[in-house]
Formats: C-alpha cells, sequence, structure tokens
C-alpha cells in the first residue's frame, strides 16, 4: 500500500516522516503518472498560488480531479485543504486553479499574515474516539486559511474560536470580518466529506501521527467496504 504526497512545493518532507514514523510507504509525487500507482494522497501546506502554477505548469489537474473522484483517500493540509475546495475566497489578482471536489468555501490567509501565525490546542473528540489519547491536539497554524462555509455533506471534526484579544489581528477583509460576526468568533479548521480530509492547519509539524494514522484507517474503510461489496456480489 502505498501513500502519495504531492511534492511539488511545501511541507512534503515532513508528511513523509510522519509516514515513516508509522511504518508507511510515501511516495514522493512529482508527475501526473505516479498517481496511478498510489493508494492515497496528501497534499502539503505551502504557498497554494504556487503550488497550483507547478500543478499547471505539470499537467496535474486533470490527473488530481480524476483522483478525486475515484473515491481514494485525499488530505489537504493548509494551502492543500484550499487547493481541495469547491471554492476559495480572500484572493487577490482573481485567485488561482483549485482541484476541487470539497464541498466548502476556504478563505485562503483566514487568519491574517505570517507574522499572524500562531499554535493552539484544539479539540478534536473523532481524534481521541478512533485514534486514542487526548481529545486535543496541537494545531500549528501558518498563514493559515480557516473554512467559512461547509455543505451538508462535510463533517466539522474541528473548530476554532477566536479569542477576543486576537479578533483584530485576524479576518483581515470584509469577508472574514462577516464570517466572524455570524459565528461568534467560530470558524471551521478541520473536516471530512467522505474520502476527503481538510486540515487548516500543520499535524505534520507536530510528533503527534494520530491524524495521519486517522486518515490511514480512511483509507482502510474504503478497502473494507470494497472487500464487503465484492463479498456480497459473489454468487459463491
Ligand atoms: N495561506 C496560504 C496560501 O494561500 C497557505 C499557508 C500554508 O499552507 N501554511 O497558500
Amino acid at each position: 500500500m502505498a501513500v502519495g504526497v504531492l511534492s511539488l512545493q511545501g511541507s512534503f518532507n515532513e508528511h513523509m516522516a510522519a509516514l515513516r514514523r508509522l511504518g508507511v510507504t510515501g511516495v514522493e509525487v512529482r508527475k501526473p503518472a505516479q498517481l496511478e500507482s498510489v493508494d492515497a494522497l496528501i497534499i502539503p501546506g505551502g504557498e497554494s498560488t504556487t503550488m497550483a502554477k507547478l500543478a499547471h505548469y505539470h499537467n496535474f489537474f486533470p490527473s488530481l480531479r480524476e483522483f478525486m473522484s475515484s473515491g481514494k483517500p485525499v488530505w489537504g493540509t493548509c494551502a492543500g485543504l484550499i487547493f481541495l475546495a469547491n471554492e476559495a475566497t480572500g484572493q487577490k489578482q482573481g485567485g488561482q486553479e483549485l482541484i476541487g471536489g470539497l464541498n466548502c468555501t476556504v478563505h485562503r490567509n483566514f487568519f491574517g499574515t505570517q507574522i499572524e501565525s500562531f499554535e493552539t490546542e484544539l479539540t478534536v473528540p473523532k481524534l481521541a474516539e478512533q485514534e486514542g489519547g487526548p481529545d486535543r491536539c496541537r494545531g500549528v497554524f501558518i498563514r493559515a486559511p480557516a473554512i467559512l462555509k461547509a455543505g451538508p455533506d462535510v463533517e466539522v471534526l474541528a473548530d476554532y474560536t477566536i479569542p477576543l484579544d486576537k479578533l483584530r489581528s485576524v479576518a483581515s477583509d470584509a469577508e472574514a470580518q462577516e464570517a466572524i460576526v455570524d459565528s461568534d468568533g467560530k470558524v471551521i479548521v478541520a473536516v471530512r466529506q467522505g474520502n476527503i480530509l481538510g486540515t487548516a492547519f500543520h499535524p505534520e509539524l507536530t510528533s503527534d501521527v494520530r491524524w495521519h494514522s486517522y486518515f490511514l484507517k480512511m483509507r482502510m474503510q474504503r478497502g473494507e467496504t470494497n472487500r464487503q461489496c465484492l463479498a456480497l456480489s459473489d454468487p459463491n
């Protein structure tokens, strides 16, 4: 079983290291054809405009969209989350091409500029339920996006309430401000929609590999379902 990590730009090394810690083979995906031989794909954090330009240059978009619709698990962290969203806001100069498929609207730089990057504790009951350990995890937010709207088919795994003293420094544009007012400062930062996982923060920059383990189980759950389907359709 091979897990691909899109390795055009960003924190792909850190994802590869997290997979290694779990004893899983990671594949640095640099050409579209490599997607044919991986069972799951991680799109790392980085800079989504640059990543989109490189993806365009290497003609990745058709294969990435095909991979998304294949039902194989895909996880986007930070810039990767933006890349997977159906819609991105907070864009300058018309924005960039998205892969799409995740039924969410993501604000690209919701938490402000690089100097507003921060770390916090997040409460994620699903992680403890499935992976054990505390129901809290470290959230590393680097010039991070946030999910402003999620469709009915999207499960919210974690949200974050912006502390009052930070309200002024985050949410720099009107759209972001409006989202905060509507939700009392609470924004969505981790979601799952079937085979798609999205986190606005960077689990690959912490020593807690439970997010990677959770993602790998999404793959196994899919395998099990497929096996069950085959068993059901097997006349013997
Ligand atoms: N906000 C960044 C972007 O637009 C993403 C930052 C990150 O991946 N750490 O690409």
